[in-house]
């Protein structure tokens, strides 16, 4: 079977030579060590600055975002939400379920997050802006330009989930201003799911997060941050999922960043090139992500064509949720996914199509 799903990816060899190991003992030096090592890698390759601090969450993605709000927000901030997919959707359910105010600034199938979208809002009102930078279930990259410049003009705190964009497309935290990071091992990281990382701005430390009172034990941000000094966190960690991390941002600093985003990049873009060439198949117009490709078909296929897929050709591909249920799949193109795997699915896609006419 080959995924071509984000999370969980297709990984590497040497990722699942890794999960195949013996879980170390935590509790020790070499771990602490190592955990250090993979932070100061992290940062580096969002830019985060030597001030910035990492939670270490052992939890899905869904987890983090909502530990960041419980963290980083209280009942008397008033945030905005770009809403424009499931994800959005999400972190405006989760300020619902926090009793925080928010304005959502919610897009339609299609539409691209723009400048106007901003114009009518209220600024004196707000005091932070949350954004899927990659919303994973349109594909769409939104474009930090314009949110960072906002953010920054009406002095707004930055939070960003960048769970499916960060190693698959630019992110710099420093340049744009954002004071929250939040990504997950099964996307981006091209690892088993079970780690999500918080990254913290100094800003956002210092004015939220040390003088926030949660009520939770587990998800206190100060206490991991105390731990993290030493390399260590306040609970068992996915330990051997932080072994995987340590390898896949190992890997990454050895190729070179800008490498790694590069052959992602050609990927994404060959896929896209390539598959809009077969009757009946278009992608979207908006900004996308490297990390995933939504297929748009003309007519209701969807459902069929994954399962034909999955079962005829052992090809796993992403359904999507929602109104556009029987219209689109979307095909990731992270992990273990090269030009030559991109023929195969292409032609797999094809046959499919045909058989069903
Ligand atoms: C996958 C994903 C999440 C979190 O999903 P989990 O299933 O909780 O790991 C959140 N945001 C984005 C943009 C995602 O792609």
């Amino acid at each position: 079977m080959k995924l071509f799903t984000v999370g969980p990816v297709e990984m590497n060899e040497e990722i699942k030579a890794v999960g195949g190991q013996q879980v170390p003992y935590f509790r020790t030096e070499d771990f602490s060590k190592l955990m250090l090592e993979a932070d100061e890698m992290l940062r580096g390759f969002m830019n985060a600055g030597e001030e910035a601090k990492s939670i270490y969450l052992t939890a899905s993605g869904t987890g983090a975002l909502e530990a960041t709000v419980m963290n980083c927000l209280t009942c008397k901030d008033k945030v905005i939400v770009i809403n424009g997919g499931t994800f959005g959707h999400r972190f405006s359910d989760l300020c619902n379920v926090y009793g925080i105010k928010h304005t959502d600034i919610v897009l339609d199938f299609g539409e691209q997050l723009t400048e106007k979208h901003f114009r009518n809002l209220f600024m004196e009102e707000y005091t932070a802006l949350l954004v899927n930078i990659d919303e994973t279930s349109t594909g769409q990259l939104y474009d930090i330009e314009i949110i960072s410049k906002f953010c920054k003009k009406h002095n707004l705190l930055l939070i960003v989930d960048a769970i499916s964009s960060f190693l698959c497309d630019q992110y710099d935290m420093k340049k744009y201003g954002i004071d929250a990071t939040i990504i997950s091992s099964q996307k981006g990281l091209c690892i088993a799911p079970g780690l999500s990382i918080v990254v913290l701005s100094e800003k956002m430390i210092n004015e939220r997060v040390s003088k926030n009172q949660v009520r939770s034990m587990y998800f206190d941000f100060k206490d991991y941050l105390e731990n993290f000094k030493r390399g260590q966190t306040p609970f068992t960690p996915c330990v051997g999922i932080c072994l995987q991390m340590y390898k896949a941002l190992a890997m990454i600093k050895e190729k070179g960043l800008e490498n790694h985003l590069a052959y992602i990049d050609n990927v994404a873009k060959d896929f896209r090139n390539k598959v809009v060439k077969i009757k009946g198949i278009s992608v979207p117009k908006y900004a996308l992500s490297n990390a995933i490709t939504p297929i748009i078909f003309d007519r209701d296929v969807a459902t069929k064509v994954f399962e034909a897929l999955k079962d005829e050709y052992e090809i796993t591909v992403n359904p999507t949720g929602g109104a556009m249920k029987e219209r689109i799949l979307r095909v990731a193109h992270i992990g273990d996914t090269k030009l030559k795997d991109n023929d195969i699915l292409i032609c797999a896609i094809s046959k499919v199509l045909k058989s069903l006419k």
